[in-house]
């Protein structure tokens, strides 16, 4: 016998205790494991209303426990009764809505299959009688998305066979949280002997890392901004990781491009390289990981999705997943193939057994996100895992994108060419809603705007009304016998437009200032957007699912403006800025103030901007990007470019394939030819990739790329004005400021690199400009960066590269 003083306490939900030994079942929306989904909240809290008001007798979310001592262990399990009648003979009841009545009803009544919700209920009617010693009604009240149609299913509750379920839940559940304790310890052990990769840590490297870990010795959270070639990959995840695995836990490592991963799968290998049994985990994307022309999880459409628990469980896959130490995509597509089972889910399971998961931002901040199972902690273990976000200067885009959905016309009529492979049965009626869904879009329209956009009340009931008959649609179509395409037409439709109906919904319940919907003209009717201004409210909440937060990039600056969008508290963070590790000499960065990129004045600089250009890449021959606000600005300079002697010009086009891109990354490689690129700043040339050795050797960053002043714009500056009192600066100049510096960011990049870095425009030397500009690059004013004698300079620098001497700025 265990001293009661002595045992080990372990908090569980019903949800995740009332589950089946072994786990069976498929992938669908009721298969009763993972965390509920929020789908159908409403139709719940209605039912409940309703209910209370019709009966005295009824109550709601009546929260009810019990201890279960078993082993070492004191089982403390919770949860809340949808309702319950308090009648001389107690009925307990749960609550589920559903697309398909019928099927939720054959499978909870039937025999052969243990469904979780069964053991949810029956739990409930356990405690029931473990405290009254009297059997309660047992029952479920099922309600249909579709139509609001409802009917019940009684189960019944016999205490032995109950018993017999919860004595092997008990023993497995001591198995588990032996096993993930076990873990735990591991982890702490590895955290005594985990060692920083490099012998040599690069200069300013050693600073990061004791930075974190003082922040992450106070459970301080962080801002860092550290250019490329200072290793700030290895430099923060090597503190993060350490202090998790200190108490047992994990690392998130979080990225906005699933491109990005390799580097921080590099940093993990290095310390496997090192010696070290840290395992990392890669989530790709469900549409790119799914086997199926469509991610359409039902165990109908996906044979993946069929049993997939029971398969899982039956061969082992978790265990062979927990012996290997680089979990990524190949691993799970092979043995989801092996064994005909869901890779995505696979990984989404297996995310518990590895030290670092490497995933995009979607999994920790979209929101409706399955996702949010990513920072769960298993069974036994104790804290939360660290969050490291890579790239941190994106948050703000991202997160407000997440918000920020819209409905185009254009858009939707568009969709009429892909209906040609639909069955005719349904060919019609698709057409016809598409009709519908452009008629409630255009009927938004206010009366007399002209072209002009306009700020407009959400139209949610039209557009929920609409949702509604697309709804009842798609189930009537994925119900029938066919074979759903890649891209699917009707999918497409629903899924557009339910996206948009799940923003509008939650901007509907709030009345508050940072979203605002407006719509603009379209000679074919228009578009319908909601704008988030500001998802800092919504993000603060996503931080709290972590011990420690550290984000990092090349361009966080101004720190109060990015803390304050991406909801960290300026007042207790800490922001630290780590300046280049190459001498300065090995670049030369100019201002040139006398050109203007103001649009009143792009007329004439156009020319001057295009003879600049040329007259500074003539000096040393070689591979140079100029980056220009808009693809307009950039074809405009163009038209008025004479391309040098000698050098080719590739230009970046809009929505540019992988072919395209690839080829001209392999031009510049190759280098047999001067070329300039024309690209865009903010574009994919200018973020998030390496140019190593000569593939450039200069850069022309053409102005700050300012958002256009429509009335998208214009409404987000009185936000931030009112809000934050600075509207011209969060509106338009940093998030202009940040692709400026980052376009600046991609010619030195290591040891070996030189180049130079011409800024043109006279707002670059303007202060409120500099603010987000790193402090290596002036002493005091950015007119330090000014020359008198341009080209003379120019030249100078590259005598110094091509003769080795090195000159200081
Ligand atoms: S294979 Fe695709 S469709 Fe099937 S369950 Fe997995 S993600 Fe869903």
């Amino acid at each position: 016998m265990v001293d009661p003083a002595c045992m080990k306490e372990i908090k569980l939900a019903v949800s995740n205790f009332a589950v089946p030994v072994p786990r069976k079942g498929s992938i669908e929306t009721h298969s009763g494991y993972g965390r509920a989904s929020d789908v159908g909240q409403e139709i719940h809290l209605q039912v409940q209303s309703r209910k209370a008001k019709l009966d005295s007798t009824y109550r709601f979310e009546v929260p009810v426990s019990h201890d279960f001592e078993f082993g070492e262990y004191l089982f403390k399990v919770s949860g809340r009764i949808d309702g319950l009648y308090e009648t001389p003979k107690v009925k307990i009841e749960e609550i589920k809505s559903t697309f398909n009545l019928w099927d939720l009803s054959r499978k909870l009544s039937d025999p052969t299959l243990i469904h979780p919700y069964c053991l949810q209920l029956r739990t409930y009617g356990y405690f029931h009688w473990l405290k009254n010693q009297t059997l309660p009604e047992l029952s479920f009240h099922l309600v249909s998305q579709r139509n609001g149609e409802s009917c019940d299913v009684a189960i019944d509750l016999d205490i032995a066979s109950y018993e017999n379920w919860l004595k092997i839940r008990l023993e497995e559940l001591v198995r588990e949280t032996r096993k993930w304790e076990k873990k735990a310890a591991q982890r702490r052990k590895m955290a005594d002997s985990f060692e920083f990769p490099f012998v040599q840590p690069r200069i300013g490297q050693v600073e990061l890392v004791e930075q974190i870990q003082n922040a992450m010795n106070t459970k301080t959270r962080m801002l860092i901004q550290a250019p490329t070639g200072l290793g700030k990959t290895a430099g923060v995840l090597y503190p993060a990781l350490k202090e998790a695995l200190s108490r047992g836990q994990r690392v998130i490592y979080v990225t906005p491009k699933n491109s990005q991963h390799a580097v921080a799968e590099d940093s993990v290998s290095r310390f496997q390289d090192r010696g070290t049994r840290v395992k990392s985990l890669t989530i790709t994307a469900k549409s790119k990981i799914c086997f199926k022309n469509e991610p359409l999880c039902n165990p109908e459409y996906c044979e993946y999705a069929k049993d997939h628990y029971t398969k899982v469980d039956e061969n082992g896959i978790l265990q062979m997943l927990a012996k290997k130490r680089k979990l990524n995509s190949r691993t799970f597509r092979t043995l989801g193939q092996r064994f005909q089972v869901c890779p995505f889910e696979l990984q989404m399971e297996a995310a518990q057994e590895a030290e670092t998961v490497i995933c995009d931002y979607n999994y920790v901040f979209a929101p409706r996100s399955s996702l949010g199972r990513i920072s769960e902690t298993p069974i036994g273990q104790k804290g939360k895992p660290n969050l490291v976000i890579d790239e941190a200067h994106n948050l703000i885009s991202r997160t407000t994108d997440y918000y920020s959905p819209s409905l185009s016309s254009v858009v939707l009529d568009r969709m009429r060419t892909s209906l040609g492979n639909l069955p005719k049965r349904f060919r019609n009626e698709v057409e016809l809603l598409l009709d519908s869904s452009i008629q409630t879009l255009i009927a938004c329209r206010p009366e007399g705007t002209g072209t002009q956009s306009s700020r407009i009340d959400p139209p949610s009931e039209a557009f929920l009304s609409q949702e509604a008959e697309l709804r009842n649609f798609l189930f009537r179509y994925l119900e029938a016998d066919i074979e759903i395409q890649p891209k699917d037409p009707v999918l497409r439709l629903c899924n557009y437009w339910s996206e948009f109906t799940a923003a509008l919904e939650f901007v509907s319940d709030r009345t508050r200032e940072e979203f605002f919907t407006s719509f603009q003209p379209h000679p074919s009717g228009g578009t319908v957007k909601i704008t988030c201004c500001d998802a800092s409210e919504m993000l603060r909440g996503c931080y709290d699912e972590y011990e420690n937060v550290v984000g990092f990039s090349a361009t966080l600056k101004p720190f109060d403006y990015y803390a304050k969008l991406a909801g960290l508290d300026p007042e207790t963070l800490k922001v630290a800025e780590f300046a280049s590790p190459f001498p300065k000499a090995n670049r030369k960065l100019l201002i040139i103030p006398q050109i203007s990129t103001k649009y009143s004045e792009r007329e004439r600089n156009y020319p001057r901007i295009a003879e600049t250009i040329r007259r500074i890449a003539i000096l040393k021959q070689g591979n140079y990007f100029a980056f220009f606000p808009s693809f307009d600005f950039l074809n405009r300079t163009l038209e008025c470019f004479n391309t040098p002697e000698g050098f080719t010009v590739l230009r970046q086009e809009k929505e540019m394939k992988i072919d395209a891109l690839e080829k001209v990354m392999t031009h510049l490689k190759e280098g047999v030819q001067p070329t300039l690129v024309f690209a865009v700043q903010g574009g994919v040339f200018s973020e998030g990739v390496d140019y190593p050795g000569k593939m450039i050797i200069g850069a022309f960053v053409v102005g700050p790329p300012l958002p256009s002043f429509d009335l998208e714009r214009e409404q987000m500056r009185s936000y931030y004005e009112k809000r934050y009192g600075a509207g011209f600066d969060y509106a338009y100049t940093y998030p202009a400021m940040a692709k400026a510096v980052q376009a600046a960011g991609r010619v030195i990049r290591s040891e070996s690199d030189r180049g130079i870095i011409v800024l043109m425009d006279n707002r670059f030397i303007r202060n409120d400009y500099a603010k987000s500009m790193p402090s290596d690059w002036f002493d005091q004013n950015p007119r330090e960066l000014v020359s008198e004698s341009i080209l003379r300079e120019v030249s100078d620098f590259w005598a110094c590269v091509d003769s080795g001497t090195i000159i200081s700025q």
